[in-house]
């Protein structure tokens, strides 16, 4: 069936940044007793430089993104977030110091939503619409405090290819084959080395080559750490140039397409059906 797309389009593609920086290494290694500065550094190449790169391709493309941003890097890198912000980027939510749902109480899921929302809104003067979970991880209990919190949308996902609907909350849907994390991850001593540029143009490629054949969203998420380096920017740029100028494609942000979906009918899926086996 084929989805309505926003102005009359035949498919879409959504940049997301995540501009994680530091933070997944902070959580992972708090109860460590020092830390691994190698590491530290390489991932604050993100709010350091990457996001920087980042932004100046997608304004030579005039491609609008959504950043998702944890709290705790939004606190500690506020220049760069009210940039970006400044420039039009939607920035959106990423927990606090990207922690994943699946090692919170619903009440401290809450409770760091709320101060990352404190924190961005403080920065930015706009609230956040929208939440994208560290790692992609989630339980059924995170759609109760995102309607709690009045955060419209959600983008972890892979139960569709186009936006859907989950336990009332918009799911603007994410795929690990167009995330550049399984490509170009690498810190010490991992067992394989981090992919060139060739895999991910290639790959892309297809994938957005596949998206205008069938009608679908090609959600790309990039890290600034990673994809902010020089000749992986320019990849993304020599990606992304004849997307934008081809105007059988929109390039919505994420909000934008959640505002679109509402009220549409699509897939849904409810709270009974979390967890279980859906037949439909
Ligand atoms: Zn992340």
């Amino acid at each position: 069936m084929t989805y309505p797309w926003p102005g009359g389009a035949r498919a879409a593609v959504c940049l997301t940044l995540d501009l994680d920086g530091e933070s997944p290494y902070l959580w992972r290694s708090r109860d460590a007793r020092g830390p691994a500065v190698g590491e530290l550094e390489q991932r604050r190449y993100g709010p350091r430089r990457g996001i920087e790169n980042l932004l100046a391709m997608m304004d030579g493309l005039h491609l609008r993104a959504t950043i998702f941003v944890p709290g705790w890097i939004a606190a500690e890198y506020p220049a760069q977030v009210a940039e970006a912000h400044r420039r039009g980027h939607e920035i959106a939510l990423h927990g606090w110091c990207h922690e994943p749902p699946t090692s919170l109480t619903d009440d401290e899921l809450r409770a760091t939503l709320g101060r990352a929302i404190q924190t961005i809104e403080g920065i930015t003067g706009e609230r956040p619409a929208g939440y994208r979970s560290p790692s992609w991880d989630m339980t059924a209990g995170v759609f109760p405090v995102l309607r709690s919190l009045d955060i419209g949308y959600y983008s972890s996902l892979m139960g569709d290819d186009r936006p859907y609907e989950v336990d009332g909350v918009v799911e603007i849907p994410v795929d690990w084959a167009t995330d550049d994390a399984p490509y170009y991850r690498y810190v010490g001593g991992d067992p394989r080395p981090p992919a060139h540029t060739g895999p991910v143009r290639d790959g892309w490629a297809a994938e957005i080559a596949a998206a205008q054949a069938y009608g679908t969203l090609c959600m790309i998420t990039v890290h600034p750490w990673l994809s902010g380096r020089p000749a992986r920017v320019a990849v993304l740029e020599e990606l992304l140039a004849p997307v934008v100028a081809d105007p059988g494609l929109c390039t919505p942000t994420v909000r934008e397409l959640a505002e679109h979906h509402r009220g549409r009918t699509g897939r849904t899926v409810s709270a009974g059906q979390l967890g279980r086996p859906a037949h439909d």
